[in-house]
């Protein structure tokens, strides 16, 4: 006989007999890891390599039934608990220190229908799993832009992409959605079922329950135009102003992102583009930019979708620690160009550094902000201010070189911020990322989840209307 030492949702310790985990153990069909179990540190390894939490027990679920055995498990020994999907939360939310971890990981499957255009993706896949199977068929739907990167959590904080302008959000392409609830019950959400739930979990994030499946819409996509052009730091001002300008008007089949970039191969300015429509109008679109300045470098082909989603893949690998700050513009401004170059430029941080404006608007701005839980429908740009290095001791100048470059941008950023990017910011700012749907959201989370369960996220706290 012995015991584990585990956290339980009040902050308190208790002490969990091993005989408990033993019953665990023969209730679930996947995994039951602990601290010295072969696997337990790959399994507790998430993308921000800031995050080294040790959690007492991690359930690498094989299905629905794991998943529902965990959350009663969970609830029986009163423990904190964290549902981890992907793993690329930036703040590590899927890990929870000396809690039980919900680990989705194993469920990938992803079955496309290529008739009615539509996929169902199990609570673990990632965007990798999702585009090959989807391009199979020549389909696609907005995803990640990381092949690593959890459909879930993206999906549930909305999801933005490549394809964004013209088929909306991640969430936006939502059909259903399977969950698992606080009180153990399956439950199907849809436009038809439990209606209230499926608005929350397009924009609300992980604090609703375990979602095991998702169904999306797809569309046709591919091959699309895209690649990257580079341009010199010292031509970066008049580059931003021409690509805001460009970009303000372009038609909803292009997404091109503009990108500060401090790598190894020094500092530049980067535009990523992905057209998805006919070639040779794309073609046109997009002469005007790759004919400004003219850029440096310029790679864009027609190329297969995938292959674009997979432009980031080596300069975002995992093992790096992260900083992240994030904001929408009010507008992407002179000034606020004048402000980001003259920031970036004076002090060219060391590698990794970047400031990424992306390009939002089209069809996200579509939807009504009230429609999903996604509430930060009209922003045209994004600002991304995203700090990476290898070595843990020089976190502090990292991170105050990430502060202050958010510092010098917020004055032209709207209050909101994309839950997705959030990092651990404090409450003011996890309800201005649910902005004006925060209080909805808060009444749902008393029906759902009153006893606020599922609190190892952005956290929303349950409330009476
Ligand atoms: C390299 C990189 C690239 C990115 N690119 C994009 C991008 O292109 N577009 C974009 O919008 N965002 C992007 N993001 C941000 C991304 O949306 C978030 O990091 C998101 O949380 C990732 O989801 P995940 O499942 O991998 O994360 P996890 O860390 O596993 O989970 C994040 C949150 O979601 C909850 N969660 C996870 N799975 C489930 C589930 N099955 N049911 C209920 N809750 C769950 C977790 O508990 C946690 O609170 C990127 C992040 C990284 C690190």
């Amino acid at each position: 006989m012995g015991a584990l030492t585990c956290a339980t949702r009040s902050g308190s310790e208790i002490l969990l007999p091993h005989a408990a985990v033993d019953d665990l153990r023969s209730r679930v069909r996947g995994g039951v890891l602990r601290r010295g179990d072969d696997g337990y540190d790959g399994a507790r390894v998430v993308f921000n390599a800031m995050i080294d939490r040790h959690p007492a027990l991690i359930v690498q679920s094989a299905g629905v039934e794991d998943v529902r055995e965990s959350v009663m498990f969970a609830r029986e020994h009163h423990l904190l608990v964290s549902i981890r999907g992907g793993g690329h939360g930036v703040t590590g939310n899927a890990v929870c220190e000396s809690g039980l971890v919900i680990d989705l990981s194993r469920m990938r499957s992803v079955q496309v229908d290529p008739v009615a255009q539509t996929a169902r993706a199990a609570g673990g896949a990632t965007w990798g799993d999702f585009d090959r199977e989807t391009q199979a068929c020549g389909l696609a739907s907005t995803g990640g832009i990381v092949p690593t990167t959890g459909i879930a959590g993206l999906t549930l904080g909305g999801g933005i992409g490549y394809l964004n302008r013209k088929y909306g959000l991640a969430c936006d392409n939502l059909i259903s959605a399977d969950v698992v609830t606080a009180d153990g019950r399956l439950l199907k959400t849809s436009p038809e079922d439990h209606t209230d739930l499926f608005w929350a979990l397009r924009g609300g994030g992980g604090n609703f329950g375990v979602v095991t499946a998702f169904e999306y819409r797809l569309h046709p996509v591919g091959p699309v135009l895209g690649g990257e052009l580079i341009f010199p730091l010292d031509r970066a001002k008049e580059t931003l102003r021409f690509y805001r300008d460009w970009s303000l008007t372009a038609p909803d089949e292009v997404r091109a992102d503009a990108t500060l970039l401090a790598g190894p191969e020094g500092p530049a300015l980067a535009i990523i583009v992905c057209y998805c429509g006919s070639i040779e109008e794309g073609e046109r679109v997009l002469r005007p930019l790759r004919q400004f300045g003219p850029p440096a470098v310029d790679t864009i082909a027609p190329s297969p979708y995938a292959r674009i989603q997979n432009l980031l893949t080596e300069i975002l690998a995992p093992g790096f620690c992260h900083y992240w700050k994030s904001g929408f513009f009010r507008s992407f401004s002179d000034d606020a160009i004048e402000t980001l170059v003259d920031f970036f430029a004076a002090d060219i941080p060391s590698p990794f550094a970047a400031v990424a404006i992306e390009h939002l608007g089209g069809a996200i701005g579509r939807v009504g902000g009230r429609d999903t839980a996604f509430s930060h429908r009209r922003a045209q740009h994004s600002c991304l201010v995203l700090r990476a290095w290898r070595d843990p001791a020089a976190s502090q100048a990292n991170v105050a070189w990430g502060r202050s470059c958010y510092a010098a941008v917020e004055r032209f950023l709207e209050q909101g911020v994309y839950v997705n990017y959030l990092g651990d910011e404090g409450e003011s700012r996890v309800r201005a990322a649910y902005g004006a749907n925060y209080q909805r959201l808060a009444a749902l989370k008393q029906k759902y989840d009153p006893t606020n369960f599922f609190r190892g996220n952005q956290n929303i706290q349950p409330a009476e209307t």
